[in-house]
């Protein structure tokens, strides 16, 4: 737990910073009760406290002895510790960064990610990891450990990541021990999670955290620390577990940490759920899958792949030869759109045409030329994250023309009035697929508002229905 003190109120900054938030909060708001601590200011100061963690008021006081250390003796470190010879890169990143108060000094980096001119061009992932890399310590410099830490609360990470430690960044290593203790696969969320948590952080520009994450994760496996941790001791029970998407893989994960004996039973020909067949190689590398999916396997979890469950082997079986069997089976079940026409050819579930591109991708031998995008006028119906998956495998495939409907109608460019923070942000957004179709056809692909109600004939048309569960 983060101990803090409650201190007066009497710095000079303290003072003014506090007016001027009481001051934009009364233009805001016409609050009474702002325009009577400021009517009554510097003496109503007084009622309030300045809540302050003790671990960094210790890092304050260290950074001042040091740079005071400094000035008095000349630059002594440098004497003492040569330079190295090949600058890892946070190395050459400015050093001393001043982190009180780091989100109103600093920028957010606001895009992480590669020309959207060149990464529609290729089937990479679309970050752009060298830039985040360059400006993580000054990112990392605008989480202030602000000891009302919402960002890990139960509406900030579901995880319970505690970010603000690793946002120290004083040693990488340190870091991915604390990340590891309450993420089993940062490399994942790093990448894919929606990230709750920065947009609880701060109110407008919210501090990066996914990226940082990821960094931490990137790195350790390029430096060689991800390592398999195999238990000491087996409990001698097993288990069974039941589906390998993220949810399969985190529960194996920990059952195994635990010394239980764990057998992971996949339907599919590959590891990894919606991670290995759903979510495009754009946004998540099955390289990626695939470390990982291997360390879990060197660790002494046992994968059986092409085996459904209940067809190639009875749950009743299962439950015989095992101390317990977990279910975490996804919700791979289409919703359809029971509507006049469904039966016409080129109507496509998304995750058809996602799963089957990708096994594609992968070297699988598959007839995947029926749904194919490339030539194709597609029309995609669901505006969410997979219908944007959806519209930039659409554009790889070389789509002729792309257009999407949605059912709600366009979000406002900020808050509304009802949507407050630190609520999820309802606004409009430009996710990647959006933007590089824009930049192709001179047009965001999406329209608003529609209800589908009729399916017509159709010629080299490919609809892909994006919703994915009933
Ligand atoms: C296109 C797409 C993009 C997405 N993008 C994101 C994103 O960017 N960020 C994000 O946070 N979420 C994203 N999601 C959602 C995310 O992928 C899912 O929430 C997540 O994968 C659910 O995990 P899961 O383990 O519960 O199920 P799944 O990943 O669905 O895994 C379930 C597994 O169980 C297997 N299974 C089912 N029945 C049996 C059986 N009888 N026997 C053996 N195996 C069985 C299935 O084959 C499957 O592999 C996306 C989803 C889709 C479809
Ligand atoms: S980005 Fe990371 S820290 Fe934020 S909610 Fe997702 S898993 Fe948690």
């Amino acid at each position: 737990m983060m101990m803090v003190d409650l201190l007066p109120l009497e710095l000079p900054e303290d003072l003014s910073f506090l007016e001027s938030i009481l001051k934009e909060f009364y233009e805001k708001t016409g609050s009474a009760v702002a325009q009577r601590i400021l009517a009554g200011w510097p003496n109503s100061a007084k009622s309030f406290v300045k809540v302050f963690p003790q671990e960094y008021q210790r890092v304050l006081r260290q950074t001042a002895e040091e740079q005071k250390a400094h000035l008095t003796n000349g630059p002594m470190s440098v004497v003492s510790k040569p330079a190295p010879v090949i600058k890892d890169i946070e190395d050459i990143i400015p050093e001393n960064l001043d982190k009180v108060r780091g989100f109103m000094k600093y920028p957010r980096k606001t895009n992480p990610y590669r020309d959207p001119g060149e990464r529609q061009k290729d089937w990479n992932e679309i970050y752009d990891f060298k830039g985040v890399r360059k400006t993580i310590k000054t990112q990392a410099a605008r989480c202030m450990e602000c000891g009302v830490p919402f960002c890990q609360s139960s509406h900030g990470c579901p995880l319970g990541n505690i970010i603000p430690k690793w946002n120290d960044l004083e040693d990488w290593r340190e870091a991915l021990n604390q990340l590891l203790q309450t993420n089993n696969f940062p490399e994942f969320t790093g990448r894919v999670c929606p990230a709750p948590c920065e947009v609880l952080v701060l109110r407008i520009t919210p501090v990066n955290i996914k990226h940082i994450e990821c960094a931490i994760i990137d790195n350790a496996f390029e430096k060689g620390w991800m390592i398999p941790q195999i238990p000491v001791v087996r409990t001698g029970k097993k288990i069974a577990v039941i589906g390998s998407g993220p949810s399969g893989l985190a529960a194996a994960a920990q059952l195994n940490k635990a010394g239980h004996t764990v057998h992971v039973y996949e339907r599919n020909d590959r590891v990894g759920g919606l991670l290995e067949y759903g979510i495009p190689t754009m946004k998540l590398s099955k390289e990626v899958v695939k470390r990982r999916v291997d360390l879990l396997a060197e660790e002494g979890i046992t994968f059986h792949t092409n085996v459904n469950v209940g067809k190639d082997i009875s749950a009743k079986t299962l439950l015989q030869e095992n101390d317990a069997v977990l279910l975490t089976v996804g919700a791979t079940w289409p919703r359809d759109l029971p509507i006049p026409g469904r039966d016409l050819n080129g109507i496509h579930f998304a995750m058809n045409f996602l799963e089957t591109w990708q096994k594609h991708q992968l070297g699988n031998k598959i007839d995947y030329d029926h749904v194919n995008a490339k030539g194709k006028d597609v029309l995609v119906i669901g505006g969410g994250d997979t219908g944007c998956d959806c519209i930039a495998t659409s554009l790889r495939q070389g789509a002729k023309s792309i257009v999407t409907f949605e059912i709600l109608p366009e979000p406002p460019e900020g808050r509304a009035m009802d949507n407050p923070w630190p609520q999820w942000p309802k606004i409009f957004r430009v996710d990647y697929g959006h933007d590089e179709t824009k930049l192709k056809f001179g047009k965001d692909p999406r329209n608003f508002g529609i209800l589908s109600e009729k399916f017509m004939m159709m010629v080299k048309v490919m609809l892909l229905v994006s919703a994915l569960s009933k």
